[in-house]
């Protein structure tokens, strides 16, 4: 399969590892957001979550604490946004889902997870919500 982050856990492609363990890779983004940008990519390809038993979800979000430990401990950011593009509508260029640590400074001019989209339409929150019952 031609995944560029495949390749890059197989080693075929280098990439400069903050953390790593038997089921991820966690490497710093070859075009960051902020200083210490990372992406964490489980070992086994998965397009997206939905593909993703339990337990190799719970591997990735172990993972992304390890590799948060470890920028913690070597850069000091003040916080961090964590997420992830799941699929073409939401940003996803990768077709290998992997998570993006993004590490945050008082002042840094970003924002929040609020400024990804405004965009609600003119349904009410109260109508959403009948669909979920
Ligand atoms: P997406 O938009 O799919 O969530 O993000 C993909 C991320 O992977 C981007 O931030 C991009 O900079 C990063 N990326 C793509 N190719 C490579 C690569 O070959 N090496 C590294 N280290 N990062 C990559
Ligand atoms: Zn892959």
């Amino acid at each position: 399969m031609d995944c560029i982050f495949c390749k890059i856990v197989k080693n075929e492609i280098p990439n400069y590892t903050v953390y790593e363990n038997d089921a991820i890779l966690a490497f710093l983004d070859i075009h960051p957001m902020a200083k210490g940008h990372t992406v964490v990519v489980p070992k086994k390809h998965f397009e997206l979550v939905f593909e993703m038993n339990d337990s190799d979800l719970c591997d990735l979000m172990i993972g992304v604490k390890r590799a948060m430990e470890r920028i913690q401990k070597t850069l000091q950011p003040d916080g961090f946004n964590i997420g992830w593009n799941s699929g073409k509508a939401g940003g996803q260029a990768v077709a290998h889902l992997h998570m993006h640590i993004v590490p945050r400074r008082y002042g840094d001019g970003g924002g929040s997870m609020h400024s990804i989209v405004r965009n609600q339409g003119d349904v009410d929150v109260v109508d959403v919500a009948r669909l979920f019952t």
